[in-house]
């Protein structure tokens, strides 16, 4: 296999452009019109990288750069990439280049090892093929009737992206015809593997044409899915996302990932409120994103400016301007218009979107902590980039601390005093406005037999408008979110702080309804086992304890002790757990979940939970699956 390794810069400070050199090339940029888009170098046809520029994409991506070529070019590829490093694009864009629309046969195949990420690579797809007219696809999934994917499939979808245990069936009933396809995509094999699915990619791999494409991608590549990728794939150029690089030891990072009822925008908020900062650099990956959280900041009252390759070079040096003296706190940029910019008073860089390769995050967080001053970086993620966090953090050997966001309360109080501060400045500076205003409160008070407070209240509704002045309390204390370890001194051997050590449950103090005690059989019998539902989903120890009795067959007196987390709960099952019981918890569902448990080793080094599944060894990986849902 052949290999290309993105290389990733070792000394940030000497790769980056000098700051006057980075604002004229933008500058060119800026002005050029039309610009070009650095899509079309990698082979891509126009009508993709308009719809590319129309989505507010500036520059591909890593993934994109090394992946688009070869496989344009025919070639099989094997990506080692996570959530998040737009490896979507990376492999529907060149299946999109060379998709014959005219034909109604399936051209494409996607693996995907869920439904939600079928779903959501269908609707990826879907986007890019705006501007290609006849391109049809679909999404086959478990866990639904057969009757509308027949349907859909009768009108000739050349794109098919499905769990593997449902597009097998459509094969055997003959529902889904590969012998036209072209090109089978892979997607998180690794994912697969974890969930028991590898015989059923291998049975589609055996079963799709000889003369066909394949790209694979996956997080990590355990020996299973490097077999199949030797078997089934001809010469792969093989691309990973490699390199290590350091950052700047005054800055320090922290990380969020999304849950507790809060999005990414309101965790932005809190820290608007709740964090002291002088300058804040917001990183999204679009030019559309930037434009629309500067207008949501604005109708919240907070002054932002967006930086971005649609921004004019003098409109551009007017924000850095304004964002150098104060005049704007935030702005919103995108990785190309924030190259370089050199400004002292940015105390924190938030990723708001994630950066999708680790020269790209060096190059934010280096925006901060400059001229020897400290910074602080916050990373945000959802559930699913989570593991990019473990990537940044192995990439750069920092830890990545977990950010608690200021609660409700903290942010009310911050409000109300805020309030009553904006108010009794006034009342000290005694505008003319006052005297004039004061008269006519009293009189109105007294011709409408109203209460001061009540006037009082009113004007302040008249001046604030509608929207709630506090929050509502907190769903749940916010989001010590389980991605990260708690905060603990740096060593100055990284790595070891990196690999962390035993991650025995903790005996926590949680509050009573979220952890059970079932009557113990003796210690040595049980095994502890991490199922993939938490807290965060919802659940109680009555619902999982519930469906092992009903659906998995685990009498209650059997299992040991309980401990729901935030993302996943830790439970004690019998050790000599009879095989096909242990199937059939894997595949029981709790909270819209399924449970899909893994043997849990409180000496293994924490890592994401992807690459922890993928290391598991072969003995223990469940038999294989006909069908899961
Ligand atoms: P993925 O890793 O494919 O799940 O993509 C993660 C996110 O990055 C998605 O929201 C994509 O829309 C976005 N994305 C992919 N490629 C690019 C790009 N070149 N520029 C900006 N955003 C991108």
């Amino acid at each position: 296999m052949s290999e290309v390794l993105l290389p990733v810069d070792a000394a940030e400070p000497a790769a980056e452009p000098a700051p006057a050199a980075a604002e004229a090339a933008e500058a060119d940029a800026a002005d050029a019109t039309p610009p070009v888009s650095p899509f079309l170098a990698l082979g891509l046809p126009e009508t993709l990288t308009r719809t590319l520029t129309a989505l507010g994409y500036e520059t591909p991506t890593p993934i994109q750069t090394a992946t688009i070529p070869p496989l344009l070019a025919g070639r099989d590829v094997i990506g080692q990439a996570q959530t998040g490093t737009g490896k979507t694009a990376a492999f529907a864009l060149p299946m999109l280049a060379s998709l014959q629309p005219r034909s109604s046969m399936p051209q494409a195949l996607i693996l995907a090892p869920t439904r939600e990420l079928a779903l959501q690579v269908a609707e990826a797809v879907e986007q890019y093929a705006k501007n290609l007219p006849g391109v049809r696809v679909l999404a086959v999934y478990g866990g639904t009737g057969y009757g509308e994917q027949l349907r859909e499939l009768a009108r000739g979808p050349q794109i098919i992206v499905g769990t593997p245990g449902r597009v097998l069936d459509h094969m055997s009933r003959g529902t889904l015809n590969l012998s036209a396809l072209r090109l089978l995509v892979l997607d998180e094999a690794d994912e697969m593997l974890r969930m028991g699915f590898i015989d059923d990619v291998e049975a589609v791999l055996k079963a799709a044409p000889a003369e066909r494409q394949i790209a694979l991608f996956s997080a990590t590549m355990p020996p299973p899915i490097r077999r199949l990728a030797q078997s089934y794939l001809r010469q792969p150029q093989e691309i990973t996302l490699a390199g290590r690089t350091t950052t700047a030891p005054t800055i320090r990072a922290r990380g969020w990932v999304t849950g507790g009822g809060l999005d990414k925008f309101d965790a932005l908020m809190r820290l608007l409120e709740g964090e002291p900062f002088e300058a804040m650099l917001v990183f999204v990956r679009t030019r559309i994103a930037a434009d629309e959280l500067v207008g949501a900041l604005g109708d919240r009252g907070f002054k932002a400016a967006a930086l971005h390759g649609d921004v004019h070079q003098r409109d551009r040096e007017r924000v850095v301007e304004a964002l150098r003296d104060g005049r704007v706190p935030v702005v919103v940029a995108t990785d190309v218009a924030a190259r370089g910019l050199d400004v002292d008073r940015i105390t924190h860089v938030v990723n708001f979107d994630l950066p999708t390769d680790i020269e790209s995050y060096v190059h934010r967080i280096g925006r901060t902590g400059r001229a020897g001053r400290s910074g602080e970086a916050i990373l945000f993620a959802t559930p699913r980039e989570r593991s990019m966090l473990n990537v940044i953090e192995r990439g750069t050997r920092t830890l990545i601390e977990r950010l608690v966001l200021p609660s409700a309360d903290v942010i009310n109080a911050a409000r109300i005093a805020r309030f009553q501060e904006r108010v009794a400045q006034v009342v000290a500076a005694a505008p003319p406005n006052l005297k004039v205003f004061r008269e006519q409160v009293a009189a109105l008070a007294q011709d409408g037999n109203l209460d001061i407070a009540e006037i009082a209240a009113a004007l302040a509704v008249l001046v604030h408008g509608d929207s709630p002045m506090l929050l509502p309390p907190d769903r749940a204390p916010p989001p010590p979110s389980d991605a990260f370890p708690p905060p603990r001194a740096r060593t100055r051997d990284a790595d070891a702080d990196i690999e962390r050590a035993p991650a025995r449950p903790e005996r926590v103090e949680r509050p009573a309804d979220r952890t059970e005690r079932a009557p113990k059989p003796a210690q040595g019998a049980l095994q502890l086992w991490r199922i993939e539902v938490g807290f965060r989903h919802g659940v109680e120890p009555r619902n999982i304890i519930g469906a092992l009795a009903n659906e998995a067959g685990i009498p209650s007196r059997y299992i040991g002790r309980l401990e729901i987390r935030d993302f996943y709960s830790l439970i004690e099952l019998p050790r000599d757990l009879p095989a096909h019981v242990a199937e059939a918890m894997k595949r029981t569902w709790v909270a819209k979940r399924q449970l899909r448990g893994t043997h849990w080793d409180p000496d293994a080094p924490i890592r994401g939970p992807v690459e922890a599944a993928s290391d598991t060894p072969p003995e223990n990986r469940p038999p294989k699956r006909r069908k899961m849902y």
